[in-house]
């Protein structure tokens, strides 16, 4: 089978066409980062805009690349959240108007299982398995006991790690999107800024990235006011410091305590080094086997969004024609029946 799948959740224009659930005959990307660069954070209406400008050629990219035509297709599927809600919608039109033309069934895709599913794409999943996803407006680790089956067991209770990374990139004065800033400083720097490390509740898997924030705020304002200015490599490092370890020593008890067979990564954050390189060896150590996509399947794209569609596919779990934005969609209540 043939998914053609759309993702235009937030500030990605992305379409694809996946084979039989596995094989990316195409996903054409297209980023609108230098457009909202300039106002430092994606801009709801003009992502909308430049979706629509952008959504019909890159379909018909998709579809040539993948050396087919639009009746070689057999179902169509798009993220139906969360994200934001303007720009949902036009991958949704598009979607529809596909389906309801081509006469094929349509697709409604969660944005985070995309995001865990990218790995089906290179990797044979072992289930039951723990996924941690981190993206830029989630932190989460999710218990998924067999194919598409979700359990949130632990989440952020207020920044997501993304968008504390990009927080603190700003205060650093560091380019949007700041995270791959934020990586490579850290990795340049030979010490790190003494930062908190916020482990909640001992028994709880969930996380907090705003207090550390404004850690590093205040760290840098109070040297400002002394006419200091920290240097950026070390106050990088000390913040990525701080995340790694939490995010890893969470995931590592996750996965012993509900006795998961892989541990997954997955969403924007899974592209840094420093989280690759100690979950890499955190996992060694515990003998626990760790899947990663690759780069270029970690920021979003519809390859994902195809993957994930295809559980649904195989148990003949349609979208109806009047499919609609979920700009909060739960995780959980996407599961496959
Ligand atoms: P969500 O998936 O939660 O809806 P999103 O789709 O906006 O959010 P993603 O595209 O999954 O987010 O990820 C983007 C985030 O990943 C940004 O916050 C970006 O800074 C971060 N990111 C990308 N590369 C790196 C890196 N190397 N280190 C840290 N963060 C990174
Ligand atoms: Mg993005
Ligand atoms: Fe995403």
């Amino acid at each position: 089978c043939y998914i053609l799948a759309l993702e235009t959740s937030c500030d990605e224009t992305s379409v694809a066409v996946i084979e039989d659930g596995k094989v990316i005959r195409s996903n054409v990307v297209s980023s609108q980062i230098e457009t909202h660069k300039a106002f430092g954070g994606v801009v709801p209406e003009v992502a909308s805009r430049k979706h629509v400008e952008s959504i019909t050629l890159i379909i018909e990219q998709a579809v040539r690349e993948a050396g087919l035509g639009l009746g070689d297709l057999s179902a169509i599927a798009v993220t139906q959240g969360p994200g934001l809600v303007g720009a949902l919608l036009i991958g949704l039109v598009a979607a529809k108007s596909l389906a309801s033309t081509l006469g094929l069934p349509l697709i409604g895709v969660h944005h985070i299982a995309g995001h865990i599913y990218a790995n089906a794409l290179v990797h044979e999943l072992e289930y039951p398995l723990l996924a941690l996803v981190v993206s830029g407006g989630h932190t989460e680790l999710v218990h998924v006991e067999a194919p598409g089956r979700f359990r949130i067991i632990g989440r952020t209770r207020d920044d997501a790690a993304g968008e504390a990374y990009d927080k603190v990139a700003r205060a650093l004065g560091l380019p949007y999107p700041g995270g791959p800033h934020v990586d490579r400083l850290a990795a340049e720097a030979d010490s790190a800024l003494p930062l908190p490390r916020a482990w909640l509740e001992p028994e709880s898997y969930d996380f907090s990235f705003s207090g550390l924030k404004s850690a590093v705020l205040a760290a840098l304002n109070t040297a400002r006011m002394k006419g200091v200015e920290l240097p950026a490599d070390q106050v990088a490092r000390g913040f990525q410091e701080s995340v790694l370890d939490v995010l890893t020593e969470k995931a590592i008890r996750a996965v012993r305590e509900t006795g998961s067979r892989q541990l997954l990564l997955a969403g924007g954050v899974a592209a840094n080094r420093g989280l690759r390189t100690r979950l890499e060896e955190r996992c060694a150590e515990a003998g626990i086997p760790l899947l990663v996509p690759p780069l270029s399947l970690c920021t979003d794209n519809a390859a994902m969004i195809g993957a994930a569609a295809f559980l649904k596919w195989e148990r003949g779990q349609f979208a109806p024609p009047y499919l609609k934005a979920e700009p909060s969609l739960s995780l959980e209540d996407w599961s496959v029946q």
